[in-house]
C-alpha cells in the first residue's frame, strides 16, 4: 500500500534536513578546518556518485579503515546513497583479521585513511578478495578527494526501510568476529533516541572520541546531524588531544568507554571545564569511583548499555530529577547502574529458569532484548543468529538484576561468573571494590583453576601513575568493603589486555600470572 503517510526512513535524510535548515552552518570541525552542513550535503552525494563510477551496485559493501575523520563520518551518508552497506572495520584489528572481514562481507571497495595505507595493504595480501583500494585522509589521501571533485551527485533513495543500511563486526572476546545488520529503519530510531537522551540541539558540539567503526558510533554520525549540531573530529581520543579540544571548541557532548575516561580522569587539565560537559559511558562498567572522579571533573555522565547487536546504547541511566538531592556516593552507585530501555527501545528483560526474574535487585538473569534498535540477524550467518535467540528475544550473553525500581544493573557476563568454594562471586562487584583504591587506575578480577577451591578469585590490576600499593595492602582495603571470601586471593599487576575496542580480554587474564 502506497500512501503519504508510507516513507521509508533513513537516518541519512538528516544530511539532507541539515543541509536546508542549517545549510551555512558548521557541520565538522576537523584539524582547524570548518565544513559547513551545505558543504557536507554536497560532498556526501558527490562521494556516492565517485562510488557508482567505481561501479559500485545497490546492496554491494563499502568497507571504510579510518579513524574519526571527514570520510569516515561522510562514509556515513555517502555510502547509503550509493545504495550500498557500509563496513567501517576496527582500526585497531590485526591484518588478518581485516583479510577475514573484508572476505566474509564481500567488499567491493575499501577506504582507507593515508595512516592506515600500510595496515590495510598488509590485509589485503592475506585476503582472497581483491576490493579496490581508496586511499583518504592526510598529504596520501587525494585519491578520495580527486574522486569527489569529479563525481556526479548521487542520492539513491531507500526502497526498504527494513533493507541493510550497515554491518558492523562484533569486537569478538569470544570467538570469530560476527557481521552484525543494521536495518535504515534501527538506525533511525536509535540515532532519535540517542539526540533525545544526550539532548542533542543545534547549539551541540560533539567531540568524536567513540570510535565510529564502533556500532556506528553508538548512531551518533546521525544523531549529531539530526540535530545540526557540530562535529569535532579528533583522530586518537588522548587526555592532551581532548582537553585541549574542549578548551578550543566548547566541547558540549562526548562519549566514550569507561577506559577512555579514565585516562581522561588520571590526567586531569589544571582547570576543570567551565561548564558541564555531557558524557555518556558504556560498553564495559564504570565503577563508582570513576564515576565520582568525573563528576569533579564537571563531567555530567550518564552510564547507557547495550552490545554491537543493539545498534549501541539500548539501555541508559535515565537519570530522575529526584535524585540530584542525593550525596554524591549515593548518586554514583545509582549511576552505576545500566537503567532501563531508552525511548525507542522495547521493554528489556532479565530472564532465568523460563521465567523474568523479580524485580528484588538479587536475583540474577540473562539480560534479552528485541524490538527495531536489535540487528536483523548476522550476515551470511544464521547459526548464530538463531543461537543468540531465546522465543524471539535477543540473547545478550550478560548477566543483570532488576532493582525494585525497574533499573537494569549487570553483574557480568555469562562465563565471567566466579565460583569458588561453591560460592557464585560477580567480578564486577570485586572490581569496584579495588577501584575504589586511590592508587588503582582499572582492576580486572577473574576466576583462575584451583585444585581446593574449584577457582580462586584473582585480581589484575593496573595502578595510576606515580602510585603504589602492596598486594596485602589491597586484599585488606577490599575485605574491608565486601565479603571477605570475593576478596581477591592474588594480585597481580602490570597492564591489561585490551580488545581493539578497549574490553579487557579476560579470557586471557585465566590463564596469566
Ligand atoms: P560490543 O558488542 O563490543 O559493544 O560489546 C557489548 C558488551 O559490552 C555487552 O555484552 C556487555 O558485556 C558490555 N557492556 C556494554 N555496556 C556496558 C555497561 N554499561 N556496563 C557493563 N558492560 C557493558
Amino acid at each position: 500500500m502506497i500512501g503519504f503517510g508510507r516513507v521509508p526512513v533513513t537516518p541519512t535524510a538528516f544530511l539532507q534536513r541539515a543541509a536546508t535548515v542549517h545549510g551555512d552552518r558548521t557541520a565538522v570541525m576537523e584539524a582547524g578546518k570548518s565544513l559547513t552542513y551545505a558543504d557536507m550535503f554536497d560532498r556526501c552525494r558527490r562521494f556516492a556518485g565517485a562510488l557508482v563510477g567505481l561501479g559500485v551496485k545497490p546492496g554491494d559493501r563499502v568497507s571504510v579503515l579510518a579513524p574519526n575523520s571527514g570520510a569516515m563520518l561522510e562514509a556515513h551518508f555517502g555510502v547509503p546513497w550509493a545504495g550500498a552497506i557500509l563496513n567501517t572495520i576496527n582500526t585497531r584489528l590485526s591484518p588478518q583479521e581485516i583479510a577475514y572481514i573484508v572476505d566474509h562481507a564481500g567488499s567491493k571497495v575499501l577506504l582507507v585513511d593515508a595512516e592506515l595505507a600500510t595496515l590495510a595493504k598488509e590485509a589485503l595480501a592475506c585476503a582472497a578478495g581483491r576490493p579496490q583500494l581508496i586511499l583518504c585522509g592526510g598529504p596520501a589521501g587525494e585519491s578520495f578527494e580527486d574522486l569527489l571533485e569529479n563525481a556526479p551527485p548521487v542520492q539513491l533513495p531507500v526502497e526498504d526501510e527494513y533493507s541493510v543500511l550497515s554491518i558492523n563486526y562484533t569486537s569478538g572476546t569470544t570467538g570469530r568476529p560476527k557481521g552484525v545488520k543494521y536495518s535504515h529503519r534501527g538506525a533511525f530510531l536509535q540515532a532519535l533516541a540517542m539526540m533525545n537522551h544526550v539532548r542533542l540541539d543545534a547549539s551541540s558540539r560533539y567531540l568524536w572520541t567513540v570510535p565510529m567503526f564502533h556500532c556506528n558510533g553508538w548512531c551518533f554520525p546521525w544523531a549529531v546531524t539530526a540535530a545540526g549540531g557540530q562535529h569535532i573530529l579528533v583522530r586518537r581520543p588522548d587526555p592532551a588531544t581532548v582537553w585541549n579540544a574542549i578548551a578550543e571548541h566548547g566541547v558540549t557532548h562526548l562519549s566514550g568507554a569507561p577506559t577512555v575516561l579514565m585516562r581522561l580522569a588520571a590526567e586531569p587539565p589544571s582547570v576543570a571545564p567551565a561548564l558541564p560537559i555531557s558524557v555518556t559511558t558504556g560498553g564495559a562498567p564504570p565503577s563508582p569511583t570513576l564515576l565520582a572522579r568525573l563528576g569533579a571533573l564537571n563531567f555530567d555522565v550518564m552510564q547507557v548499555y547495550g552490545l554491537t547487536e543493539t545498534y549501541g546504547p539500548a539501555a541508559i541511566c535515565d537519570w530522575r530529577p529526584e535524585w540530584n538531592s542525593l550525596d554524591a556516593e549515593a548518586k554514583a552507585v545509582l549511576k552505576a547502574r545500566q537503567g532501563v530501555g531508552n525511548v525507542v527501545s522495547e521493554p528489556i528483560r532479565v530472564w532465568a529458569d523460563g521465567r523474568e526474574v523479580p524485580h528484588d535487585g538479587k536475583t540474577v538473569g540473562e539480560i534479552q532484548l528485541r524490538g527495531n534498535n536489535v540487528m536483523l540477524g548476522y550476515y551470511k550467518d544464521d547459526e548464530a543468529t538463531l543461537a543468540a535467540t531465546c522465543d524471539g528475544w535477543f540473547r545478550s550473553g550478560d548477566l543483570g538484576v532488576i532493582h525494585p525500581d525497574g533499573y537494569l544493573e549487570l553483574r557480568d557476563r555469562s562465563k565471567d561468573v566466579i565460583i569458588s568454594g561453591g560460592e557464585n562471586i560477580t567480578s564486577v562487584e570485586v572490581e569496584q571494590a579495588i577501584d575504589a583504591h586511590p592508587a588503582v587506575l582499572e582492576s580486572a578480577v577473574v576466576g583462575q583453576p584451583d585444585d581446593e577451591w574449584g577457582e580462586i578469585v584473582t585480581a589484575f590490576v593496573t595502578l595510576a601513575p606515580g602510585q603504589s600499593v602492596t598486594e596485602a595492602e589491597l586484599i585488606e582495603h577490599v575485605r574491608a568493603r565486601i565479603a571477605r571470601f570475593k576478596a581477591p586471593r592474588r594480585v597481580y599487576f602490570r597492564e591489561l589486555p585490551k580488545t581493539a575496542t578497549g574490553k579487557i580480554q579476560k579470557f586471557r587474564l585465566r590463564n596469566l600470572d
